[in-house]
């Protein structure tokens, strides 16, 4: 069932380019189809409900790491989903290519790709560290970004205006439909809060929650995530799936080249 049950809207000749590459191959034969995760109480407040003001210039100051330099980054388009979706057989071949990448890169995960891209799943790789004092675990690969983050966080008012009361990162089953790969199962995406901060496109009863009931165009007001937030992740090569149709606003995954991550 695995190309025919996507969870999530595509228009109707991104769909084409979609079954077509599920046609060909491109995204392996994972069957498993699970739910998106779902939130795990009710809405509640946000710890801290401001939104930031992002007309400040947080990329102005630079920011260290252990002696080492954050290198700001944008994310590479290749690796970002929507860019799959809209441009037809170019879309296409960026999604095997992001596969491929992703293999090398982080790991194997059985269904997607070659084996002999890489020898190890990408758990072999992953590494317990934390974020803003929370634990999880990730692709070692990621985590001078993901420090990059968190520094930045902390020299500006990030850490004033959000605090994260919960974090998630490798997952070792694909939690995605529709022949897609997370990019969980690599190491190099985290949620955040997913309690409060809402994946309206997601499957599951994410539609009923009171945030993505709401009338409104602007997907800041489906989440309790600051822009700032989102802001200081992009800076250092992650990208926010509020962007995406999902709006899955708990979500950043690492889409830059983390060979890139730090300079001396
Ligand atoms: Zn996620």
């Amino acid at each position: 069932m695995a190309c025919s049950t996507r969870g999530v809207y595509l228009k109707r000749r991104a769909r084409h380019w979609w079954l077509l590459a599920c046609a060909l191959g491109l995204f392996g034969t994972q069957t498993r189809a699970e739910p998106r995760p779902q939130p795990r109480t009710m809405p509640q407040r946000p710890v801290d409900a401001g939104k930031a003001d992002v007309s400040l210039d947080y990329g102005a100051t630079p920011v260290r790491v252990g002696g080492m330099r954050c290198v700001e980054q944008p994310p590479q388009a290749f690796l970002i989903r929507t860019n799959w979706f809209n441009n037809g057989a170019v879309g296409a071949a960026m999604a095997q290519q992001a596969v491929r990448y992703r293999t090398e890169k982080y790991g194997f995960f059985r269904g997607f790709g070659r084996a002999e891209w890489n020898p190890h799943p990408p758990g072999f790789y992953a590494v317990a560290t934390t974020f803003m004092g929370l634990p999880l675990q990730v692709h070692k690969r990621i985590v001078p970004a993901l420090k990059c983050v968190e520094q930045a966080l902390k020299d500006g008012p990030g850490h004033l205006v959000y605090t994260a009361r919960g974090v998630g990162g490798i997952r070792y089953h694909n939690t995605y439909h529709g022949g897609e790969v997370s990019n969980h199962v690599y190491g190099i995406a985290m949620d955040i809060d997913s309690d409060v901060n809402t994946c309206c496109g997601c499957v599951g009863t994410w539609n009923q929650h009171p945030l993505c009931r709401k009338k409104t165009s602007n997907v800041y007001d489906r989440t309790a995530l600051p822009a700032t937030w989102v802001k200081t992740f992009e800076r250092f090569g992650f990208y926010w799936l509020g962007h995406d149709a999902m709006q899955d606003t708990m979500h950043f995954e690492f889409l830059g080249d983390p060979d890139k991550s730090i300079a001396p």
